[in-house]
């Protein structure tokens, strides 16, 4: 028997090895061995079992990794289709499939020495008087813990193993599993009665279901034809709007596809998995007919933690799994139903190879397997609507709140004339002050977003013209008040602040710091309104696992009137008593040197405006800007999502934006400046010799990069936009493959950007 096995060492290449006798049940496609390479033992995955290999003299696999092979076939084909789409190594695609915990089995199950209390026949034997009362404890409890047990009787393991030997008790290990949510109560759910538009959206989604057969056979990968088109009438793109009730859409969906004994797979943006949304799903399918484990898969677990709940995937033991964009190769099996929430949010991307985009991975795991996809979101990317308008998705549409709810009066405030009314450039216009007032006269909440931490984000001397600039990257340092430190965003860098201007010709001591960032808006609001209990949530405040979940947990109780936050704030969180949003500077994210910089902002404000007005109160949007008349914030304002997607398409199409074409963006990296720019310009001539004659293509650059510099390396890039990708990807595999580069100059490719940066 002879396996044919791809090594985790990218070689791009397979090679063949004889499976011995006494491994032979163990080893099928998907299953880890180690295996023999040249003089050292390296970790591969078997992808085929041929009859014969054109090899002679094969080395045998050594040993097989996990008890059940680890990796399905349908996930490996997803691998493939993954290499050759996303132009990567076969190797670096798999390494995505499992977690790191799972890969290394280093971190197994835990396992602890359990008492049980065996059936007594006839006579109770003599005990001593120690000997009874552990004995008299197990019989009470039938089974516990021997560590628990040793100190709820203070008695010593000698005890308990005489028991044992009297065949009284059984000391044996058990698995005991780690369970990151085991602390929580959850009180079951029933489904609820739908209302119309999640009624009909509900029924097509299950009409789908009816019509899909679980993939038996692997399809190959080039039958999933990488177009990412979907199979038309099983692709969902569910539009509705903030609070339309779209989870239980998803919930009663997951519910059918269950009914037909098949799993399902929920991504949701890491940011937005947070306990209240993972509660939800665990109250609806943790009791009831379907009872079932719900398995969580996120970067915050602790490798124990990912082992067993990837285990208790891969064991059939949880049929749903929840998770942030890697959930994306849960081994479901069989698997009915992938619901992608957000679909929009580009943390889906993953910004080192393999460079995958879960949302569109989702589509084309769909197709292989023959599940049925949602992809959810109250503000659509412009290529999944695309996409829907084309009919290659279906169209949902969920327009209106749940029971009628309104959607929050948005208000835009021209911040260039708050300018002239109060002196200097002030963080709060008048109104938002005022209706800040007004809600902690009301006893209601406020939420405040602002996109920037940090407390200002520039730092420069009026007199000599110095600005504080990280030495390794291309951008000023961002001034951390608390800590009294410049620190880069980019690479950490971090320097005391100084006092005085640090040029010596200058010592200027009065240096201007300017920008605002979420630290000195909290600061402000703390003078503004000394009585109000203020809390601030971005990355500096969230140092530990908990404290998203004490911060969250405080608003939700009451014990917070006003919380101040960067995106973390603008997703999926659900309260009630909220009825004040504040965006702060709504056009931050306006005038980014990135074509999606509109879609972005339009996407930002409808969030974070969807926070306000959840209960009874209806809600108010106070969105400050210097440019409000830029249709990002006036269809935002409107709520209007056709609209800004109309005006959207008209810039996009002339320049052939996507959805109009696919984006591979490469970029070489160096320390030598001149020698990055020749290299650029060397690929660009390379690329031209690949696509000659190729209608509608575009190759704009080489140019710097807009992040020109980054952790002290330069950076060029070459963008090229064509509606081939596949073909595109295929060629540019094979060319670079054959480049030989300038010893420090390394050249990424990312299909389908997410961050241009
Ligand atoms: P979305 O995900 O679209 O923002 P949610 O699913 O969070 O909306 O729903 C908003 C609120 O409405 C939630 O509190 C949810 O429990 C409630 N809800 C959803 N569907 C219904 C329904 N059919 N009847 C009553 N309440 C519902
Ligand atoms: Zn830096």
């Amino acid at each position: 028997m002879i396996a044919r096995v791809t090594l985790e060492i990218a070689l791009r290449r397979e090679f063949d090895y004889l499976v011995p006798e006494e491994l032979r049940d163990q080893v099928t496609v998907g299953t880890r061995v180690k295996i023999p390479f040249g003089p050292r033992q390296v970790m591969g995955v078997v992808t085929s079992l041929p009859e014969s290999s054109t090899h002679t003299n094969l080395r045998s696999i050594l040993k097989v990794i996990g008890k059940q092979s680890q990796i399905t076939p349908k996930v490996l084909n997803l691998a493939r289709w993954i290499a050759s789409y996303y132009c990567c190594a076969v190797e670096t695609a798999i390494k995505s499939l499992l977690p790191e915990a799972v890969r290394k089995e280093k971190e197994g199950w835990r396992e602890r020495l359990f008492v049980r209390a065996l059936p007594v026949h006839g006579e109770l034997p003599k005990l001593t008087k120690r000997q009874l009362e552990v004995w008299h404890l197990v019989e009470e409890r039938r089974e516990l813990p021997l560590q628990e047990l040793l100190e709820l009787t203070g008695a010593t393991a000698e005890v308990a193993r005489r028991l044992e030997d009297r065949g009284l008790v059984e000391i044996a290990p058990q698995v005991l599993e780690r369970d990151p949510y085991a602390h929580e109560t959850i009180i079951p759910t029933q489904p609820l009665p739908l209302n119309p538009e999640q009624a009909a959206a509900l029924a097509r989604v299950v009409k789908a279901l009816d019509g899909l057969t679980p993939a038996r056979e692997v399809p190959s990968p080039a039958s999933a034809s990488p177009g990412l088109d979907g199979s038309p009438g099983a692709t969902f793109l569910l539009h509705g709007v903030t609070g339309s009730g779209k989870t239980e859409v998803y919930l009663q969906a997951i519910d059918a596809s269950l009914d037909r004994g098949r799993g399902a797979i929920v991504l949701v943006p890491e940011i937005s998995l947070t306990p209240q949304t993972v509660e939800r799903f665990k109250a609806r399918f943790s009791s009831g007919r379907h009872q079932t484990l719900v398995a969580v898969l996120h970067s915050h677990l602790s490798a124990g933690e990912r082992h067993d709940e990837w285990h208790k995937i891969r064991q059939g033991r949880a049929r749903i799994v929840i998770g942030a964009r890697s959930a994306i190769f849960a081994p479901v099996e069989p698997l009915g139903l992938i619901i992608v929430d957000e679909e929009h949010e580009h943390s889906y991307k993953q910004e080192e190879a393999p460079r995958y985009h879960a949302r569109d991975v989702a589509v084309v795991r769909g197709r292989m397997e023959g599940a049925a996809v949602i992809l959810g979101s109250a503000t659509p990317s412009m290529e999944s609507y695309a996409n829907a308008l084309k009919g290659k998705y279906t169209l949902l549409e969920m327009p209106t709140r749940i029971d009628d709810r309104k959607l929050p009066l948005v208000r835009v405030i021209d911040m260039r004339s708050e300018g002239h009314k109060q002196k200097g450039l002030p963080i709060f216009s008048l109104p938002l002050k005022e209706g800040i007032r007004q809600r902690l006269e009301r006893r209601e909440q406020v939420m405040l977003f602002l996109n920037r931490r940090g407390y200002s984000t520039s730092l420069q001397c009026p007199k000599c013209g110095y600005v504080a600039g990280c030495p390794n990257c291309s951008i000023s340092l961002t001034f951390h008040r608390s800590e009294g430190v410049l620190r880069c965003h980019v690479c950490s860098h971090s320097a005391p602040a100084p006092r005085v201007c640090p040029e010596t010709s200058c010592r200027n001591p009065e240096i201007r710091y300017s920008g605002l960032g979420t630290e000195k808006v909290e600061e402000t609001l703390r003078k503004l309104f000394p009585q109000a209990r203020v809390a601030r949530m971005d990355s500096d405040t969230l140092k530990r696992k908990e404290d998203y979940r004490t911060i969250l947990g405080d608003f939700r109780t009451g014990k917070i009137d006003i919380l101040v936050g960067t995106q973390m704030i603008a997703k999926g969180l659900h309260f009630p008593n909220v009825t004040l949003v504040g965006i702060i500077h709504a056009d931050l994210s306006l005038h980014m040197p990135d074509f999606r910089a509109g879609e972005r902002t339009f996407q930002l404000l409808t969030q974070v405006s969807g926070r306000a007005g959840r209960g009874d109160v209806e809600g108010e949007v106070f969105v400050q800007a210097f440019t409000p008349f830029h249709p990002a914030i006036q269809f935002a304002r409107r709520h209007d999502f056709a609209g800004f997607y109309e005006q959207e398409i008209e810039f996009r199409e002339p320049l052939g934006y996507p959805p109009f074409s696919r984006v591979a963006l490469l970029t070489l990296k160096g320390r030598n400046e001149e020698k990055v720019g020749f290299s650029a310009e060397h690929l660009r001539k390379g690329v031209e010799g690949l696509v000659r004659g190729w209608k509608g293509l575009v190759i704009a650059g080489p140019a710097p990069a807009p992040l020109a510099r980054a952790e002290t390396f330069y950076r060029y890039q070459l963008m090229i936009r064509c509606r081939q990708m596949p073909a595109l990807s295929a060629r540019l595999a094979t060319y670079l493959a054959g480049q030989e580069w300038p010893d420090d100059i390394t050249v990424t490719v990312d299909i389908d950007p997410a961050n241009l940066g």
